[in-house]
């Protein structure tokens, strides 16, 4: 059965910052096609772009380069990121923040002197990050948002994509199912080129950040294509998550860096402060050291009534507190917590997936007519991102992909889909309707559970067998799982079963991933091996749906470990 099926020459899915910017530059390079832009919540409304607190890194000062920001990308990743993406996304994001100015109509914060305002960012050697105060993202989405709205491109809102489609022989692909949420009614739109940029999204961690449309639909969507992930065990942990209790869904939400930066501290249960036992820098210390400095205290039981850690602020003066961290000080109230004279509960949070499907400068992937940009894409970051380089990825690779798929798009015809993978593909989405209700939140806390404990900030080869033994089982259950409701309208028990077909598909990789790296890099910290390896010898992780992972050299086409692009380092 071929559902009801509508034309693009273009498809899209996803509306952050991947997707608009995309439709955008299609948009501009070929007037003339038809542009879909497809989403599974509300366009500008929608997705992690929008939740940018800190800015978007970018070389504009006389005094920094892009260069420097290459190293600092490369080294903050620890050797492992694809050179040629990292130097793509350096070198674009001057032009892209230039477009998102002169062109799109963002205001960022700006010098007295009127030159555009960097601020400090961690892990980087010059300030270049800028912002709009700490709301940059809405200020982006906003205002690409409008210029999508202005322009003729169409939106399927609310739609939500389950399965890539391609031709019956396999050799590209030839469109997209997906749901109408509004509805539960299929909708099959076929296209000439597609973009994948529905943004990963590490929410299969009991404490995360992302926003909650977000669950490794794309990333499942392409393990089931057949295409390779890559770097899928660098989940970066954002130290300071807000622990309000697990009611609210502000328990996992951001705390900014800048309260660590400031002079912030970190207390155990008993109110002491650890830090400075796990690292000369304590608080200032990367996220990842501060992490597992933090989860290595909770093992150790001493916490907080909701069992996480304390930041404190109190030291610095109220009166400091609430004003140069106004936003963060409304947030805390709202839960009941007073930052600036007292204390607030606080647990290390999964932020952001470095790893993503394989993909090339030109955004295709190894599936004709796909192409891949933002969060869903792996191998720009490495073993770690730098906070700032979240956004620029996904604006820089979005524009590529929206030139690339127009010039495409010149050459290539719609092709027919392969019938019986749509059949296929309908027959997995209909069985939890056709069986009896199950019990979905147990689930979803046992993979919770999984997920943090085993899979999450320290690793260990026993941990990860157990985890992928546990995620095998859930993933079978899941299959004898029903929704028992025969609406389809906003069935939002029948989403939630698809959310956690795909959280627990991308946490087998995740967890097969992690097996496969016996070192400690950046992210990833195995404590049965605790050092990281040769730099030079450096590999990354390749994973298939089999979880078949294959290492793969890192290509050292710019820079090798030792040396530096930086004249004067060098
Ligand atoms: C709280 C927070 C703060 C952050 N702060 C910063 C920062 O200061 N600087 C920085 O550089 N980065 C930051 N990041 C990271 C940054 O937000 C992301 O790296 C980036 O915005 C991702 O863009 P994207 O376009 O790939 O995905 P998103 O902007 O997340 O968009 C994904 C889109 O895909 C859609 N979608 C998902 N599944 C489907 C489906 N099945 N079908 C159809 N559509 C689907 C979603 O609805 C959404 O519209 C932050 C992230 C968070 C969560």
């Amino acid at each position: 059965m071929v559902p009801p099926t509508r034309d693009s020459d273009i498809l899209i899915l996803g509306a952050g910052g991947a997707g608009l910017f995309a439709a955008l530059h299609a948009h501009k390079a070929a007037p003339q096609l038809s542009i879909t832009v497809a989403v599974k919540g509300l366009l500008g409304k929608c997705g992690c772009t929008r939740m940018v607190q800190g800015g978007y890194n970018v070389a504009l000062a006389k005094e920094d380069s892009v260069e420097r920001h290459f190293m600092d990308t490369i080294e903050g990743g620890k050797w492992l990121p694809d050179q040629e993406l990292a130097w793509q996304l350096v070198t674009l994001a001057v032009e892209r923040i230039h477009e998102l100015e002169n062109e799109l109509g963002c205001f960022f914060d700006r010098n007295p002197d009127g030159t555009v305002h960097q601020k400090a960012f961690a892990g980087q050697t010059f300030d270049r990050t800028v912002h709009k105060g700490d709301l940059t993202g809405i200020e982006i989405i906003n205002r690409l948002a409008e210029q999508v709205w202005a322009r003729r491109i169409q939106r399927l809102e609310e739609h939500r994509a389950v399965e890539l489609i391609k031709t019956p022989a396999g050799d590209a692909i030839a469109g997209v199912l997906f749901i109408d949420m509004r509805t539960g009614d299929y909708l099959f739109v076929r296209a000439r080129a597609v973009l994948l940029a529905t943004g990963g999204g590490p929410t299969m961690y009991r404490y995360h950040t992302p926003s909650g449309d977000k669950t490794c639909d794309g990333l499942a969507m392409a393990l089931r294509a057949g295409l390779a992930l890559r770097d899928m065990e660098m989940v970066q942990f954002h130290p300071t998550g807000l622990l309000a209790g697990m009611h609210t869904r502000m328990t996992g939400t951001v705390l900014e860096e800048g309260l660590r930066g400031a002079g912030g501290h970190l207390l155990n249960g008993t109110r002491e402060r650890f830090m400075p036992a796990y690292d000369a820098k304590a608080e200032r210390a990367t996220r990842d050291l501060v992490s597992r400095a933090m989860f290595t205290e909770m093992r150790k039981g001493n916490t907080t009534p909701h069992g996480g850690l304390y930041i404190s602020m109190g030291h610095l003066g109220p009166a400091r507190v609430r004003q140069e961290f106004k936003g963060m000080v409304e947030r805390c109230a709202d839960c009941g917590f007073d930052l600036a004279g007292g204390l607030v509960e606080v647990v290390p949070t999964a932020h952001y997936m470095m790893g993503g499907v394989e993909f090339g400068p030109d955004c295709t992937t190894a599936l004709p007519g796909l192409f891949v940009a933002g969060e869903d894409a792996g191998g720009v970051h490495g073993a770690n991102r730098l906070g700032g380089n979240g956004v620029a990825n996904s604006t820089v690779f979005g524009a590529v992909a929206g030139d690339a798929m127009a010039a495409w798009v010149r050459s290539q015809g719609l092709r027919q889909p392969d019938s019986r993978a749509i059949d296929a593909a309908i027959a997995r989405c209909e069985r939890p309707l056709a069986s009896a209700r199950g019990d979905l939140e147990a689930l979803r806390e046992r993979l919770y559970d999984t997920m943090w404990e085993r899979v999450g900030i320290l690793r260990n080869a026993s941990g990860l067998a157990q985890a992928r033994t546990e995620l095998d089982g859930l993933a079978a259950e899941l299959e004898r799982t029903g929704v028992g409701e025969s609406t389809r309208a906003f069935n939002l028990s029948w989403h939630d079963w698809l959310n956690l077909q795909s959280l627990v598909a991308v946490s087998q990789a995740i967890a097969q991933a992690a097996a496969a790296r016996q070192e400690s890099r950046g992210a990833h910290y195995r404590e049965d091996f605790p050092n990281t390896g040769a730099l030079e010898a450096s590999a990354y992780t390749s994973i298939r749906a089999d979880g078949t992972v294959t290492m793969k050299p890192v290509a050292f086409t710019r820079v090798r470990p030792g040396q530096s692009l930086l004249k004067h380092a060098a």
